[in-house]
């Protein structure tokens, strides 16, 4: 089955970091003047910000706050360090209740200097130590696997099926997991993956933005939708037939796109996202 087509903006939500130039109510004018249903925040665009009445400026505006990125970074070797991400994860789950956000994304760390298991481990009990106050405050924590090149600090979960088994350990429905093109698209096993990913009710975000060839830099050269490898349509397409029935992501941290007037930047998010997403 092909990817549906995409005819107008009311599945497009926009990371703030994709326009990080822009500041949030300049971004949030922008995407809501377009027809843009939908904007992920991301924690750094809340700084200095009441975020109650950030929360109104976007329900008069008529955007749907997607998420809040991100929680996470569980692991480490000194126990206070992992309390405190603890700390902080809670944090990140009250002010995405405050903001009205559903969903905390979580990027779940690595520590270099233990093996990857021991970070997993450090990564199920920091969501464990979360997941009551996520319930309480009805926040959804969705576990994001990285692309394999982050393996070594910033997630020791890597491909989908980790994920998968993470997720579904928690069996909660406040632990979900977000799947983003640019960190699974070379997996032979994602389609199988996505199923059983719809199938346990646990695909809670999708992210779209492509694969530069080459890439310059591992974190900050992601490529627009059309200008990379990634066959992002077909993704969908399974991500579709999941059944997963939210918002289509575009996040892109990228020095190059960020370097641009972000006016003409928007522009061709727009394009990009109609006719190669
Ligand atoms: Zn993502």
């Amino acid at each position: 089955m092909s990817a549906s087509q995409i005819n107008d903006l009311s599945k497009l939500c926009i990371h703030t970091i994709t326009c990080k130039p822009w500041t949030l109510e300049q971004a949030a004018k922008k995407f809501s003047a377009a027809g843009v249903g939908g904007i992920t925040i991301w924690r750094d665009a809340l700084t200095g910000r009441n975020i109650r009445e950030t929360a109104k400026l976007l329900r008069t505006l008529n955007l749907t706050v997607v998420s809040l990125c991100r929680g996470g970074f569980f692991p480490s070797l000194d126990p206070s360090a992992r309390k405190a991400a603890i700390t902080d994860n809670i944090k990140a789950i009250d002010e995405a209740a405050e903001l009205g956000a559903p969903l905390v994304v979580l990027v779940c760390g690595a520590a270099p200097g233990q093996s990857l298991a021991d970070s997993r481990e450090h990564i199920r009990e920091g969501i464990a130590a979360c997941v009551h106050h996520a319930e309480k405050k009805g926040v959804v924590l969705a576990i994001e696997p990285l692309h394999p090149m982050y393996a070594g600090d910033r997630s020791a979960i890597n491909t989908l099926a980790q994920a998968n088994d993470l997720a579904e350990y928690f069996n909660s429905p406040w632990v979900g997991v977000a799947v983003d093109v640019y960190h699974v698209w070379w997996d032979p096993d994602l389609q199988h993956q996505l199923i059983r990913c719809g199938e346990k009710r646990n695909l809670s975000a999708f992210h779209i933005c492509d694969w530069s060839v080459p890439t310059l830099d591992l974190l900050n050269d992601r490529g627009l939708m059309g200008e990379g490898c990634i066959n992002i349509k077909e993704i969908r397409g399974w991500v579709e037939e999941a059944g997963f029935t939210g918002f289509n992501e575009v996040e892109i941290f990228s020095t190059k796109h960020w370097k641009e007037d972000q006016a003409i930047f928007f522009d061709k998010i727009i394009n990009a996202y109609q006719h190669c997403s």
